[in-house]
């Protein structure tokens, strides 16, 4: 989740982060604990299922104890592919932690060179990140656009943007984002009706797309979100300037303070507050909590963003979600009740405006 693609990309490689995906836990379920996450389990399963045989190594960094499981159980399912474990600090803002960071990336750069057999050259990382810059900015456009109401673009579209950003090559996505942002500019659009809600949580894996489609179908308009298939991907860019190692260690604990994340620890962060300022931004009325069911790090968090959003009155609801699609049905009447409750209190508080 907070790995710098653009140094595989300056190895010659094209990087490609692993995806949950739908098929049913089956042979990776004796390898895992069942309350682990669904992203694990189900990288575990497509490991086990040999899904994972077109990759020449497998890079996973530090973030949470069932990514740490989940790489164990891959290394010894697949003998005969790389399987490296890079350890990331998660204390931020500590002295020594750019300095940590920058090491961890040195590694992750000597560990690429002695896959390739030469050495990676600045010049081409500086490449890299100017590509992967771009990508970013052309991808904060379209939320830009979305968010002022400008083009109709869905949740489940949003993710399918950033999403192929981060299993394509990104020469490749940066043209394809080119054509889509003229053709949208070109468009007239009215802005959406209905309750406009800010979508958050979701750290490795997507959404189900038709859990994002259900909330829209209910009558919501997601403007915006912090979920790793979104803006939190997406947000921050790394200095094109200097020293490459240094920008991308920079860019690592500026990623934090630009969209707080519950895995790293940093005193100068603080999710809760970031939210209620991304909403206002946004112009929300209200913000549903995805969050993906064993997820430890949400957990923890959670509370205090509950806490945060009920001291402000700031309507949200909160879904867990499973890798077995979650009953939709059910869920619907939750959505729809939220939304409802939201839409009342929006009107009250403009009418007393
Ligand atoms: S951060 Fe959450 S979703 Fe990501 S691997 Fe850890 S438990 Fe799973």
């Amino acid at each position: 989740m907070h790995f710098p693609g653009e140094m595989a990309h300056a190895a010659g490689a094209l990087p490609v982060i692993l995806q949950e995906n739908h098929d049913p836990i089956t042979v990776g379920h004796g390898m895992i604990f069942p309350f682990y996450c669904g992203y694990t389990r189900s990288v575990v399963d497509q490991a086990c299922k040999g899904d994972y045989d077109f990759l020449d190594a497998i890079m996973f960094g530090d973030h949470c104890v069932q990514v740490l499981g989940a790489a164990d159980v891959v290394r010894s399912r697949l003998p005969n592919t790389r399987v490296h474990f890079y350890q990331l600090i998660s204390s931020m803002s500590d002295p020594w932690s750019l300095g940590r960071a920058r090491e961890t990336f040195l590694n992750l750069k000597e560990g690429l060179e002695e896959m390739i057999g030469h050495p990676i050259e600045d010049e081409a990382i500086r490449d890299s990140i100017r590509l992967f810059n771009k990508n970013r900015k052309m991808l904060r456009q379209l939320y830009e656009m979305r968010r002022a109401g400008k083009v109709r673009l869905t949740a489940k579209q949003m993710q399918l943007a950033v999403k192929s950003s981060m299993v394509m090559d990104k020469a490749k996505h940066n043209e394809t984002l080119e054509a889509l942002i003229a053709a949208l500019e070109a468009e007239s659009s009215t802005a959406q009706k209905g309750v406009r809600v800010y979508l958050s949580g979701h750290f490795c894996q997507a959404p189900k797309v038709e859990l994002l489609d259900m909330i829209e179908d209910c009558g919501a308009v997601v403007v915006d979100d912090d979920l790793y298939h979104g803006q939190r991907f997406i947000a921050t860019d790394v200095r094109e300037d200097g020293d490459p190692l240094d920008a991308l260690a920079e860019w690592y604990l500026a990623r934090n303070l630009k969209v707080p994340c519950p895995t790293r620890v940093d005193q100068n962060a603080d999710w809760e507050n970031y939210l209620i300022d991304a909403m206002d931004r946004s112009n929300a009325d209200g913000m549903i909590v995805l969050m993906a069911k064993f997820c430890e790090p949400h957990m923890f968090y959670y509370p205090e963003i509950k806490e945060a959003f009920e001291r402000r009155g700031v309507p949200h609801l909160l879904i867990e979600t499973e890798h077995e699609l979650t009953a939709l049905e059910g869920l619907k009447t939750r959505v729809e009740t939220f939304l409802e409750v939201t839409k009342r209190q929006t009107r009250a508080r403009s009418a007393a405006a």
